[in-house]
């Protein structure tokens, strides 16, 4: 399960936090540092698990610790987001209070893990730094961060830093292909998802074990379609907003979902940049006929990839996504004029 995922994928990684608990030299802070997609959640998981566990070295993952840790009803064990909420002193406040009483389980060991540290603002980096200095016995902190710069920098002087690098691109296909996902298919979502929680926001399962393209995935492949066909192409910007752009009415989850199609519209965008360079022909039918069609040189298709970077880049930082598509649809439509001089 999470080890055999972690050996495939992280195999350094994997080595050290196994030698680490063989060895019971298990360290009182770790930051799990990698971009985004790199399994550092599990990874995370796995090495609470092994603290907790009764068997030597690495967890089980069988046993009812192992599970309750899994589940996340371990008593010893907080577990904070910050993918999901920012992260505030007073959470970090909240740990060191409940830690500061003895510990609940028998095994004595307590565990907190903060899932994109790099989420926190300075008055809850400050308490995390103060935490980390003084510890307390048989507590081990776990932090993972996208984007470890974000970070202060005595933070980092604090922490047994795991480097993860990203997945090979066969690694996705191959997730994808066993997540159920037809072969032409996965060869476009192996450059969206990066991981199985992607793989199911954006291609929903259905009863019979199929998978169908959620309705965000289906925008952002109904935009990239559009796109690859010239004489739609200046459309986008007029069709973005009435065919492509979520419906939903709450506004949060709008934003969400908008969030989720222009990721995955910049993501088919870099990868069909690639595909033109490399003279790669993969992926379904509509899409190959679009590779063997594509015109211009490749310093164009270098600049697609470049506008395409940028701008999903700018997805998650802006605040007014249809000014950001608006910006994207116009720098297209230059390149668009360019290429055709
Ligand atoms: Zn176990």
């Amino acid at each position: 399960m999470l080890k055999e995922l972690l050996q495939e994928q992280q195999p350094i990684v994997y080595k050290a936090l196994e030698t680490a608990c063989l060895e019971n030299e298990v360290s009182s802070a770790y930051l799990f540092a990698g971009p985004y997609g790199t399994p550092k959640k599990e990874a995370a998981i796995l090495l609470a698990e092994s603290i907790f566990c009764e068997k030597e070295g690495l967890a089980c993952e069988e046993c009812n610790t192992c599970r309750r840790v899994r589940e996340n009803v371990y008593s010893d064990l907080i577990i904070l987001d910050g993918s999901e909420e920012p992260i505030s002193k007073d959470m970090i406040d909240g740990i060191q209070e409940k830690f500061s009483k003895t510990a609940l389980e028998k095994n004595g060991q307590r565990v907190y893990i903060i899932f994109n540290a790099e989420n926190a603002s300075i008055s809850a980096q400050n308490s995390m730094l103060k935490f980390l200095e003084e510890p307390g016995a048989g507590i081990t902190a776990i932090l993972t961060a996208d984007n470890e710069s974000r970070l202060l920098p005595t933070i980092l002087s604090r922490c047994t830093i795991l480097p993860f690098v990203p997945m090979k691109h066969e690694g996705y296909l191959k997730m994808a292909e066993e997540a159920g996902i037809q072969k032409d298919e996965a060869y476009l979502i192996s450059h969206v998802a990066k991981n199985l929680d992607d793989i199911n926001e954006l291609m929903i399962e259905e009863e019979d074990g199929t998978r169908t393209p959620s309705s965000a995935y289906a925008s952002a492949l109904g935009m990239f379609q559009q796109y690859l066909d010239p004489r739609q192409r200046n459309d986008l910007l007029v069709d973005y907003e009435i065919s492509w752009k979520s419906k939903e009415r709450d506004p949060k989850k709008a934003k969400k979902e908008n969030m989720v199609i222009q990721n995955a519209f910049f993501d088919l965008m870099m990868m069909y940049g690639h595909d033109v360079i490399l003279h790669s022909s993969q992926g379904p039918q509509w899409y190959r006929r679009a590779l063997a069609e594509a015109k211009g040189s490749s310093k164009i298709y270098g600049k697609l990839i470049m506008i395409a970077s940028e701008e999903k880049d700018r997805v998650n930082k802006y605040n007014d996504l249809n000014l950001l598509m608006d910006q994207a649809f116009c720098r297209l439509e230059e390149l668009d004029h360019e290429s055709r001089i």
